[in-house]
């Protein structure tokens, strides 16, 4: 016999699974349980008693299934028509997943490296201060989401497209307990190892993957794509899915210079908010001890409104750390993630105030934001944004000036993380600032001790960000504070700049097929084109797109 319960217990019950028999076997009157498997588990940390939640079965003459997802069936597609995917993010792994699953061919063509080789440039930008600018926590197998925290959870309200995503997973490697959690997470130690099960499949499949190959132009032939060209002097050929992620700015500008229809679209820019862990697990806890031995690391979200724009936490990482994620030199952008234990001493999050492409302002040449011109050099911006040079897109150039069009978001966000990168001594060090000291415009003088390599500067972070974002992030900060006694505190340090949060640019599509609004064959995916934010969206996108492209070539 099985039985299914829900109920609600203790830490030490809910997260022991000898404790959670002896409860289930007293508490429910059973004689005997085999084996428990918890389908559903979420901790409500509202009052003081904090309980956790949990839908479980419990085997009571029986052994549980072997399998607890439903695992795809991937066929040979040796033979079977080609379709590039450029990007090996979530949104191109997942898109070529499926394509494979529908029977066609996916050509996966990638810049970066594959997910191992990656792990050496990413150390070199703490070790050496260099960012690759074709290998780096962007850029590489598995993309951005690759060593990142592996968080999992969407605000897509589809369940079925979210537990096949999750499936995938498992069937990669993934701990199930992804399939159990309210807020599921792999964690960066786990996530190399899922995505290159991912990519065997591929192979295995009849497919191909091409590592350190840029897509450098997409061929088009009377609004028709005809493939792709890339920098190491190869054509692919067949309908093309653009996961290209929200850092290749270089593929942007081509598409702006190219006439290929995409818009300015807002992101939010602000810092990281790094806590000691601690800290935080005593104040979500309510309780001094913090976590204690069953409770993981505690997570916080906080959102506001301040003079009309959203102030809000963004990716938190509990347990975990700040990473150096520019994707090339001059400029400096933070980001976290933490290992699948989330044990380390520190909590961070991104914490960002939102801003409209309206929100900037070109005058004479100089961007405004508020009421601040932010100086520029749009010499060093340009070579920033688009690193291999093209006669035809300048900034400087009349006819493609990024300060007039469709890419001022991403101008702007490349001005302020150059800025942060002159504030933090030319090199990866990163300006930090003691959280209160922020708030209240005092310099301060030592830092606490941190989680980000490169080291950090301190540095009067009030004073030189932009103070559209400045004032409202403080005042932000200190309405949290408000809310929950004891986050406001010189203990926490901010960290600048936050600002690769979505996309600065949306590749217009059609909402039906799938495609450029104009380019037939074109499919934008993923977070990069703007439909997407996040490991699992992106995913779902990359799904979508494939099955999109079936219906485009059956017609
Ligand atoms: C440090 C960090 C932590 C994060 N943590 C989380 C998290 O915990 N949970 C979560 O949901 N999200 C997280 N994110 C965001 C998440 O990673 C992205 O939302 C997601 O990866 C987007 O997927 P994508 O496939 O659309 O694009 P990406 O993952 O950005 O992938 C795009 C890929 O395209 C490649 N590419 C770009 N240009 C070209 C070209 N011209 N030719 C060939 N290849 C190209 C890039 O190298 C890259 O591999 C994190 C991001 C970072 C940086």
């Amino acid at each position: 016999m099985i039985s299914e319960f829900q109920i609600r217990v203790l830490p030490d019950v809910a997260f022991d699974m000898g404790n959670l028999k002896k409860w289930l076997l007293e508490e429910k009157g059973l004689e005997k349980i085999n084996a428990i498997r918890i389908l559903k588990r979420s901790i409500d940390a509202r009052q003081r008693t904090i309980f956790v939640n949990l839908t479980l079965r419990a085997y009571i003459n029986e052994q549980p299934e072997d399998l607890v997802y439903t695992p795809v069936q991937y066929q040979d597609v040796s033979d079977k028509p080609s379709v590039v995917v450029v990007g090996a993010g979530p949104g191109g792994l997942f898109a070529a997943l499926r394509l494979i699953e529908l029977g066609l061919r996916p050509i996966v063509v990638e810049r970066g490296k594959d997910v191992h080789q990656r792990k050496l440039d990413i150390a070199n930008i703490s070790r050496k201060q260099a960012v690759d600018a074709e290998s780096n926590y962007s850029f590489g197998e598995g993309g951005a989401g690759a060593y990142s925290d592996g968080k999992l959870y969407t605000r897509s309200k589809k369940r079925g497209n979210v537990e096949k995503i999750l499936n995938v997973f498992c069937q990669h490697g993934a701990s199930t307990d992804i399939l159990v959690d309210a807020h599921p997470h792999i964690g960066t130690d786990k996530l190399p190892g899922v995505i290159e099960n991912m990519r065997n499949t591929i192979l295995r499949c009849g497919g191909e993957v091409h590592f350190q190959t840029r897509m450098d132009t997409i061929v088009i032939q009377q609004n028709k794509v005809v493939g792709i060209q890339t920098n190491t002097g190869d054509d692919f050929r067949g309908p093309v899915i653009l996961a290209t992620g929200h850092s290749a700015r270089d593929v942007y500008s081509w598409l702006y210079a190219n006439g290929i229809e995409i818009e300015a679209k807002g992101i939010a820019v602000g810092v990281r908010l790094e806590h000691p862990a601690h800290r935080i697990d005593q104040i979500q806890y309510h309780r001094g001890e913090g976590r204690g031995k069953y409770l993981p690391a505690a997570e916080y979200s906080f959102v506001t409104q301040v003079k009309g724009r959203g102030v809000y936490s963004f990716c938190m990482c509990p347990g975990g750390i700040v990473v150096p994620a520019a994707t090339g030199p001059e400029q400096i952008v933070v980001n976290g993630m933490s290992p699948s234990h989330r044990n380390t001493a520190w909590s961070n999050s991104g914490m960002v105030v939102e801003l409209r492409p309206e929100d900037i302002q070109i005058e004479n040449g100089k961007m405004i934001i508020g009421d601040a011109v932010l100086e520029t050099d749009l010499e060093a911006i340009e070579r920033v944004i688009y690193p291999h040079g093209n006669s035809q897109f300048s900034i400087l150039n009349s006819q493609f000036s990024i300060l007039n069009s469709q890419l001022k978001t991403l101008a702007f966000q490349a001005a302020v993380e150059r800025l942060c990168w002159m504030q933090g001594n030319y090199k990866q060090t990163a300006p930090a600032q003691r959280m209160a000291d922020f708030v209240n415009g005092r310099l301060g003088g030592s830092l606490p001790e941190s989680s980000y390599a490169p080291g950090l500067i301190p540095s009067p972070l009030h004073f030189w960000m932009p103070d559209f974002i400045a004032s409202r992030l403080r005042d932000g900060f200190r309405h949290f504070g408000k809310q929950s006694h004891g986050f406001l505190t010189n203990e926490a340090i901010v960290i600048g700049v936050e600002t690769r949060t979505s996309s600065p640019v949306r590749i217009l599509r059609d909402n039906d097929s799938l495609q450029h609004v104009r380019v037939q064959g074109l499919f934008p995916c993923g977070e990069g084109a703007g439909y997407a934010g996040g490991i699992v969206s992106a995913a779902i996108d990359g799904e979508r797109c494939a099955e999109a492209v079936i219906k485009y070539m059956e017609n």
